[in-house]
């Protein structure tokens, strides 16, 4: 059993991982917040008071840390007491958290793969390029470290693998399909970290194809997906985290993320990178100031937790898996579908950090009572997504499949059940 979580950024996703985590305080214990700027950690922790979100009266603490440093979040983990650490700030912090995890004895969670501020659109292997350089590392201290625990990356890895252990005897692709049909109503915004965004398609975009990696440009393929409830959306192919981990770990030869974008975000998308302005290189003004240009564009546009009053619409996101069962092919959605307003109105998020925030939490309950608690690092597809996908049909995202003309909640708890009694999962169907 572990207890106590220090969450690491106080950004969108952090808001909502605060909130959860006091939802379910009785089996976390004391939360903390810590990042580089105070304030935020503490309007957080009003917010979590305003909604009453403490499920009992418990500790909740801000503290300012830089988190590059080492030793300041080894001596943070441990005057907490820590045993679980919720990494949600930028993915620059990764490997400086996970290494104070593994000298503290900490289980390590993140949302995002790492990146080096200096790189942009990385070829694969990711993974292999940082996280897992520090497998053997974690297996040594016996440190949990779940890897990509947000939505996408996490919950699209849990629903591939549940997908493919329940739905088919062999798998040919996966499309990760991941569509925001939500307005802000800025004349433009990112929905999570503007400079995190922007890297990832500023270059060359990475898709799994026949068991190879194939480079494509950024928005050089386009398809329409016919969706639930968010119906008819346009998606382009982006390269995405989870297709590294996902292509070693489930022998499936095809995988493929698209994401939706509006003809409004790729023509300023594209005017911004024409000009020069979502260069990761410094360049010096005729002040002699050297600056960041995806920097400057960061620090002028909206604050993507700033966006949630009066978000409208939805989200829907999930795993297009196509293969065979019993010698017919097969096609099966499995999705959730989130609602900004609703989101708003329970923990005053947006539906981008909601979906992103719940199963880091969900995962952290998982590690916290043992059964994800492995002892080493782990990508989401690695684990039984059963209990995970379980615990998020509680805590507000409800995972749905459709396929051969039902559309269900998926209730993985009620299958494990069925597999016992009939030997069978999916075809009771
Ligand atoms: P934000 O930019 O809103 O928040 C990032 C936070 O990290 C800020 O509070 C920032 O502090 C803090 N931070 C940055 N550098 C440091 C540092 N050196 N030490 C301590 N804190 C620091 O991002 P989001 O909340 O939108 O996203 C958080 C993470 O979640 C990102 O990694 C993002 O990629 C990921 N994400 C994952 C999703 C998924 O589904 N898997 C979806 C959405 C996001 P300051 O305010 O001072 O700058």
């Amino acid at each position: 059993m572990k207890r106590n979580v220090l969450i690491i950024g106080a950004g969108g996703v952090a808001h909502v991982v605060a909130h959860k985590c006091a939802q379910n305080n009785v089996q976390l214990g004391d939360i903390h917040i810590a990042s580089r700027t105070l304030s935020k950690c503490q309007a957080i922790i009003e917010s979590v008071h305003e909604k009453g979100s403490l499920r009992k009266p418990g500790l909740l603490q801000a503290h300012q840390l830089d988190a590059m440093d080492v030793e300041a979040t080894k001596f943070l983990i441990r005057a907490t007491r820590s045993q679980i650490v919720i990494n949600v700030g930028s993915p620059f912090l990764n490997m400086s958290v996970l290494q104070a995890c593994i000298e503290t004895g900490a289980a390590y969670m993140d949302t995002a793969i790492h990146e080096d501020p200096a790189k942009v659109c990385e070829a694969p292997p990711w993974y292999a390029n940082y996280e897992w350089k520090r497998r053997q590392a974690c297996k040594e201290a016996r440190v949990t470290a779940v890897l990509g625990v947000g939505f996408d990356p996490g919950v699209v890895n849990a629903y591939a693998r549940y997908a493919i252990d329940s739905y088919f005897d062999s798998v040919d692709s996966i499309d990760i399909i991941d569509v925001n049909a939500g307005s802000h109503g800025r004349y433009f915004a990112t929905n999570f970290d503007p400079e995190i965004n922007f890297r990832e398609f500023v270059s060359t975009v990475w898709s799994w194809e026949n068991n190879s990696w194939k480079a494509n440009q950024m928005f050089e393929h386009r398809k329409e997906w016919d969706l639930p409830v968010t119906g008819k959306s346009t998606t382009y192919l982006t390269g995405h985290d989870e297709l590294h981990s996902m292509s070693q770990n489930l022998g499936v030869p095809n995988i493929r993320f698209w994401m939706g974008f509006g003809d409004h975000y790729i023509n300023v998308f594209t005017v911004l990178k024409n000009l020069g302005l979502l260069s990761e290189q410094p360049v010096r003004t005729a002040r002699g100031q050297e600056v960041v240009p995806l920097e400057v564009v960061k620090a002028v546009l909206p604050d993507p937790a700033s966006l949630a009053p009066g978000y409208t619409g939805k989200t829907c996101i999930g795993d297009l898996v196509k293969g065979s069962k019993d010698g017919q092919a097969r096609e099966v959605l499995i999705y959730n579908v989130c609602d900004h307003e609703e989101s708003f109105a329970e923990v005053g998020s947006q539906a981008i950090s909601y979906t992103a925030g719940v199963p880091a939490v969900a995962a952290a309950l998982l590690i916290a009572n043992g059964t994800w608690d492995v002892g080493g690092m782990v990508n989401v597809e690695e684990l039984d997504p059963a209990p995970f996908i379980a615990l998020m049909n509680r805590m507000g995202l409800v995972t749905r499949a459709r396929h051969d003309g039902q559309d269900y909640v998926v209730d993985p708890q009620q299958q494990v059940v069925e597999r016992s009694s009939t030997d069978k999962v999916v075809n009771s169907r």
